[in-house]
């Protein structure tokens, strides 16, 4: 891929758009090109093949259905497209993300079992199991894989195999670790999974999909259709049969996740999940030897976010950290939690150790203008 001239480089720290190589941003720049052609077509199947492949299923069993939009639209898809007539969907929800799936089921008169659990923890396995033996009209599982506002990763194999015990199917938002955390979709027990090219593969913002059950697609071509362009059976059978989406792609957006991909396989699965564990190490190194707290048990975190616990006296001002860091060439993002004062630091992108040991200078010399002396005093 052509650089023509390096872009300035940010390092993003929130929670997606995550930082993407300047190959991925000039993948963009191409001869304009009717989305109809082959040649597009070629690309897009390409693309959808490869799909399946970040997440090792088997081409037979697992297809890559595409949707123009942000993450969202595929959780959206997903909820709306994969319950039967008078069936239900049940949400392991132990955050903000889990708690939009049961939105968008309520969005659609959708009956749903919303298990809520803290967002500091881990859901808890007895309750998911004794509900799905008790609820025999629960037809899909749902939860987040990782909960991108707290940093909690949630054990979708044992849900997976609970909602297989009971004849559900089982549907993951994996849309924060998808090509980062290394995912065997079959050996998860997964039937749907989610993802969005801004995220882990470190793509544009405009394609999100889902790798899915091939016969399980099929199935839903009787349920009922509740939404005109977000609807599963529709885009899969117009891949199936024409090669496209049935409405217009976000044409320079494939061209960028096609390189993004490229990307993907280049640094290897391993070697790209051993630099983003380092990122993650580095940032709770960084953390404390300012003295910072964090708000989640370290052995349940994904690794790819940090909930750090904010100062809780007047000095701290979010605002004055962002503007400092955002100045210098850093993004860092609020948090997301209840009645607590904190910020996140992620970790998804094309990012280094070296970045965050940069980033806690910056972020170092921000606390020192807000007149604080580090290390910062420890909160009780
Ligand atoms: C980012 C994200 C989404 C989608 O958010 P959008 O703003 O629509 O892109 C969904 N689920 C998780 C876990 C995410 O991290």
């Amino acid at each position: 891929m052509d650089v023509v001239k390096p872009v300035k480089r940010n390092v993003l720290l929130n929670p997606g758009p995550a930082t993407t190589s300047d190959a991925v941003k000039y993948a963009q720049v191409v001869p304009d090109i009717c989305p109809r052609e082959q040649e597009f077509v070629e690309i897009m199947t390409g693309v959808r093949k490869d799909l399946v492949k970040v997440v090792h299923g088997d081409a037979e069993k697992y297809a890559a259905v595409i949707f123009t939009g942000s993450g969202t639209i595929i959780q959206d898809v997903l909820v709306n497209s994969l319950v039967p007539e008078g069936k239900k969907i049940c949400v392991v929800n132990n955050g903000a993300y889990s708690a939009r799936m049961v939105e968008i089921a309520e969005y659609y008169h959708i009956p749903c079992v919303n298990l809520k659990f803290p967002s500091t923890e881990l859901p808890d396995l007895a309750v998911v199991k004794k509900t799905l033996e008790k609820d025999k009209d629960i037809a899909v599982v749902a939860t987040v894989h990782h909960e991108t506002g707290t940093g909690v990763l949630n054990p979708i194999k044992e849900i997976g195999q609970m909602a297989h015990d009971n004849g559900a199917i089982f549907v993951v938002d994996t849309i924060s670790t998808y090509g980062l955390l290394p995912i065997d979709i079959a050996e998860q027990n997964i039937d749907f999974l989610m993802s969005s090219a801004q995220k882990g593969l470190a793509g544009m913002t405009g394609a999100s999909w889902t790798v899915g059950k091939i016969d399980e697609i099929k199935k839903t071509k009787d349920y009922p259709p509740r939404s005109y362009y977000c609807n599963l059976f529709m885009q899969f059978d117009f891949f199936d049969r024409v090669g496209e989406m049935h409405f217009t792609p976000p044409v320079q957006t494939m061209y960028a996740l096609r390189q993004a991909i490229k990307e993907y396989f280049e640094e290897g699965e391993q070697a790209r999940w051993k630099r983003l564990t380092k990122c993650w190490e580095a940032i709770h190194k960084g953390l404390s030897e300012m003295g910072l707290g964090t708000v989640i048990d370290k052995e349940i975190q994904g690794h790819l976010v940090v909930t750090v616990r904010a100062p809780e006296d007047e000095k701290f001002d979010f605002f004055k950290l962002h503007d400092y860091c955002f100045e210098r060439g850093f993004t860092i993002y609020p948090g997301k939690m209840f009645g607590l004062k904190t910020f996140r630091l992620c970790n998804l992108g094309l990012i280094t150790e070296q970045d965050i040991r940069d980033f806690f200078v910056v972020a170092k010399e921000a606390f020192t203008q807000m007149g604080y002396s580090l290390p910062i005093e420890t909160l009780a």
